[in-house]
């Protein structure tokens, strides 16, 4: 998403309202894919005497990523505030620094690093999720016998009761 700053810049100390759509790339976070929906951007932004662009707001958006104890999908809020300035003809490649050039601020940059800021460390499908070995129980049918290891010698024991 791009905000147009023209009408900011002629007038500098004036606040302008936004609220857009960013969609956000894929994320590989610790091995795992973390996938996140468009994420909603709101704010003001202002420009100060020199066409700095100051911008201001919360982002809020879903995040999907494999539950870190059993590796069902797990989905979490992903809230974040931001106040930061884009530098009037600053170097856009500085990863340091937000900047713009024109009369757009392209805001994908911050929406990206301030949503994955605000990434959960775990994901999990649920709070009190048992993991891997609890997912199913169909999944280990004990084999027959198994279960009763001793069932031959209590038999025989029974045997000799009776004689
Ligand atoms: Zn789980």
């Amino acid at each position: 998403m791009k905000l147009n700053v023209s009408e900011a810049l002629s007038h500098p100390g004036q606040e302008y309202r936004f609220n857009d759509t960013q969609a956000i790339a894929d994320q590989e976070i610790g091995g795992d894919t973390v996938r996140l929906d468009d994420c909603t951007v709101e704010g003001t932004f202002l420009s100060d005497e020199d066409g700095n662009i100051s911008v201001k707001g919360t982002i809020r958006t879903t995040a999907h990523a494999p539950c870190a104890k059993c590796l069902e999908e797990a989905s979490a809020e992903v809230y974040n505030e931001f106040d930061e300035t884009f530098l009037r003809n600053g170097d856009m490649e500085d990863d340091e620094i937000f900047a713009y050039e024109g009369h757009q601020v392209e805001m994908e940059k911050l929406v990206m690093s301030y949503a994955v800021m605000a990434l959960p460390i775990r994901f999990l499908c649920r709070e009190d999720c048992p993991g891997l070995e609890y997912r199913d129980p169909d999944v280990a049918p004990a084999e027959p016998g198994i279960q009763y290891p001793f069932a031959g010698l209590q038999q025989l024991l029974e045997n000799n009761e009776e004689v």
